[in-house]
């Protein structure tokens, strides 16, 4: 399991430093646009699809808090971030909400602005389970919008797939608490695994149908290496709008922006939109503009990365904002990552053969 322990190269800079513009893009033509940063290695789930109990029992050894970015390292990396281009910052973990005073970095991100002035877009992905308590308190620190994680109504199948017997009715809490807070649009995430709760796919749309929230199918997909993934547990996307329409009909609509991940579709009757994620079968990386900061400030450039470039060391060596800015351009500029698109492409075991790292520490 390739996990903090790896070591991560310290980015030479480079031998010319530059000014940020605002605009950087990749080996194809992939602007840097969205920077996901993963508050914490610790979560309160189990997800049976990211951190299964087997790989994180009760003697794993979680981060220090020393070895953790602080509020104000990741508001400094955010802002040379933002003078690129960035202009979403998505706060994920592990399970983010076990970060205390997360609203004190809520607040000092709210107040980047990218190069023109404009506000960044705030979002934070979560399992639900501290949101009812947290809500009031982030929207009032300035977070636009939350991606909450679900993955079954039925408590049975889904304390199996969270594996910690955490009941659905705390994340539907979570979810009306985010709503009265004003926070929004808020999304509903399934992961669907087949024999697990691809039965569920049904009920779910029936439940949020005609609701404020916005329910997604995520394919279940080979992060890390910790959650013995098999594509035949895969449930293709096709399969669920299929499922679905064969009870409540659907039109296909256009994404709401370039490099969005999700699908979306509407309900003939206009009584809201589902999402499907299609990493396994219909691979997005043409307009992937996603960039991954790890708690220790390790940056990645895919979600299935082996290995990344350590900015934190470059932070508390001394190096200013212009060396780290630079280190950063030159880095997104040499990016090439479509593993997905190569995945889809390979003969079977290629989720085998490549280490990755566990989605737990880089976010989704
Ligand atoms: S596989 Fe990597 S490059 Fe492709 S969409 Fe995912 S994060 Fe982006």
């Amino acid at each position: 399991m390739t996990y903090h322990r790896q070591l991560n190269a310290v980015p030479p800079i480079p031998a010319a430093t530059e000014l940020p513009t605002g605009f950087v893009a990749d080996t194809l033509a992939r602007p840097l646009q969205e920077l996901r940063i993963s508050l914490t290695d610790r979560c309160n789930f189990r997800c049976i699809y990211c951190m299964p109990e087997e790989s994180f029992g009760k003697d794993h050894v979680f981060l220090p808090q020393s070895a953790l970015l602080s509020f104000e390292e990741i508001t400094r990396i955010a802002r040379i971030f933002v003078a690129h281009g960035v202009r979403k910052i998505r706060l994920t973990g592990g399970e983010p909400l076990l970060r205390k005073h997360i609203e004190n970095l809520i607040e000092m991100l709210a107040q980047l602005k990218t190069p023109d002035g404009r506000d960044i877009e705030l979002a934070l992905t979560t399992n639900g389970s501290l949101l009812a308590r947290k809500a009031q308190s982030m929207k009032d620190a300035g977070l636009n919008r939350v991606t909450v994680s679900l993955d079954s109504l039925d408590d049975a199948i889904f304390k199996r797939m969270n594996g910690a017997g955490f009941p659905v009715s705390d994340v539907l809490h979570g979810l009306d608490a985010a709503l009265a807070a004003g926070i929004g649009p808020i999304k509903v995430n399934m992961v669907v695994k087949g024999g697990v709760n691809d039965r569920e796919i049904v009920h779910m749309a029936r439940h949020f149908k005609g609701s404020p929230f916005i329910l997604r199918f995520i394919e279940y997909m080979d992060a890390g290496t910790s959650n013995n993934w098999k594509v035949d547990e895969v449930i293709p996307s096709a399969e669920v709008v299929r499922r679905i329409a064969a009870h409540m009909p659907l039109e296909a609509i256009n994404s709401n922006h370039k490099g969005e991940t999700a699908e979306r579709w509407r309900y003939r009757d206009g009584s809201g939109e589902i999402g499907v994620v299609s990493s396994v079968t219909r691979a997005f990386c043409r307009d992937c503009a996603r960039a991954r900061i790890s708690t220790v400030g390790v940056l990645y450039t895919c979600l299935f990365s082996a290995s990344g470039h350590d900015l934190r060391a470059l932070m508390r060596y001394g190096k200013s904002d212009l060396e780290i800015s630079s280190v950063i351009a030159h880095l997104w500029r040499l990016r090439a990552d479509r593993y997905s698109e190569l995945r889809g492409m390979a003969t079977k075991g290629m989720e085998r053969e490549v280490e990755k790292i566990e989605m737990s520490y880089i976010g989704g």
